[in-house]
């Protein structure tokens, strides 16, 4: 009697180990498999068009992107293109958010605004190289959700907002670096106000053709650059009004 039970007892923890070590190979094998996809990204669509910034590369080649994608096309998170996420809206294409990181010249010490955290995947690119990220997002369930995956994510030194980025975080004003991933038709004043001396600011601008600008405010004053056309989802809110 005592061996039967001996017996099933150890049988069963022999089955219990084989499920766990199955599923431990498993998920880690998944793990390698997007490790490998998103050097392949880096190498292929980002540092082949240009861009070089370490601290860049390394948060690309950190923050696992097939997280901040519908599971649906977890397996296209690594794909040279914008993916579609809830509520109508976008992750933009990996290069356009290495790009866009590289032109903010992001430095450890920094304080960075984004305006529309969507996935949350820009604001994790942003919080591997910045001390402090604040993010704006307009649409409350993918504010939620972002807020929610990047907690889970031990990203405890972004911070979260729901509301119109239009005006800014005036709170945690003036800003090293603003980036905007939605396109206003015209600059926010707002935001422009809210950025340091010395600070950069990355932003579509436009309707059907968008341009991505990059701003610098030296002595006061704004210098554009226009870097390359875009294609982003429009900003929403106070800007349509104006
Ligand atoms: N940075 C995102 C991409 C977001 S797509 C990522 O990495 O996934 C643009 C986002 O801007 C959308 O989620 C949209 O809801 C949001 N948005 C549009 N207008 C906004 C506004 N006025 N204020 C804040 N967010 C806005």
């Amino acid at each position: 009697m005592m061996n039967t039970s001996r017996c099933i007892l150890f049988g069963a923890a022999a089955f219990l180990l084989f499920v766990f070590s199955a599923v431990y190979v498993f998920s880690d094998g998944e793990e390698s498999k997007y490790k490998l996809l998103r050097e392949s990204m880096v190498k292929n669509q980002i540092e082949a068009r240009g861009v070089k910034n370490e601290l860049v590369l390394h948060a690309m080649r950190t923050v696992k992107r097939h997280l901040f994608v519908p599971a649906k096309s977890r397996e296209y998170a690594y794909r040279d293109s914008a993916l579609p996420i809830a509520e109508n809206q976008t992750i933009s294409q990996p290069y356009i958010v290495a790009l866009m990181t590289e032109l903010l010249q992001p430095k450890p010490e920094h304080s960075i605004l984004e305006i529309g955290t969507g996935s949350g995947y820009q604001a994790a690119v942003l919080a591997e190289i910045c001390e402090n990220v604040y993010t704006i997002e307009i649409v409350e369930p993918l504010a939620k959700q972002a807020k929610s995956l990047l907690t889970s994510l031990w990203y405890q030194t972004i911070q979260f907002k729901t509301g119109d980025g239009y005006q800014g975080w005036e709170e945690h004003a003036p800003f090293d670096g603003i980036m905007v991933t939605a396109a206003p038709k015209q600059i926010p004043q707002p935001l422009v106000e809210q950025l340091k001396e010395g600070g950069r600011m990355v932003i579509p601008v436009g309707d059907q053709n968008q341009t991505l600008m990059l701003l610098t405010k030296k002595d006061g004053v704004l210098h554009k650059k226009e870097i390359i056309p875009v294609r982003f989802v429009p900003m929403t809110g106070e800007t349509l009004k104006k």
